[in-house]
């Protein structure tokens, strides 16, 4: 066995997985890609197959109310355009969680 490599679904990058990491997931395990941050569910192990659990750093992820196409969204608080069906509509962003959820800004 060696080394595997796996595309990132998110950002496309080369994600490494040592062969003894490998050897211990399961299917249904989390990876968190090295490059945008986002967490990938492992669906499969062979050959390995990833889905998207969150997005990574780049932006949010909301569902259009309209067709429930998953739509990435990349500032706070602007109305979004689905672009499957083209409703416009502006998310609940106290609902909209990014990567930093549970964050304490306070120091
Ligand atoms: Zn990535
Ligand atoms: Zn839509």
């Amino acid at each position: 066995m060696e080394d595997q490599q796996v595309a990132c679904p998110v950002c496309t990058e080369t994600i490494l997985i040592p062969v003894e990491e490998y050897a211990e997931l399961l299917e249904g395990d989390v990876l968190e890609c090295e490059h945008c941050g986002a967490y990938l569910e492992i669906l499969s192990l062979e050959p390995i197959e990833l889905v998207v659990v969150e997005g990574g750093e780049d932006g949010f992820y909301v569902l259009c109310p309209r067709c429930e196409n998953e739509i990435e969204v990349e500032a706070e608080g602007e109305a979004v355009t689905c672009d499957n069906c083209g409703y416009t509509f502006t998310p609940d962003w106290s609902e909209v969680t990014g990567e930093d959820e549970g964050r304490d800004y306070r120091n």
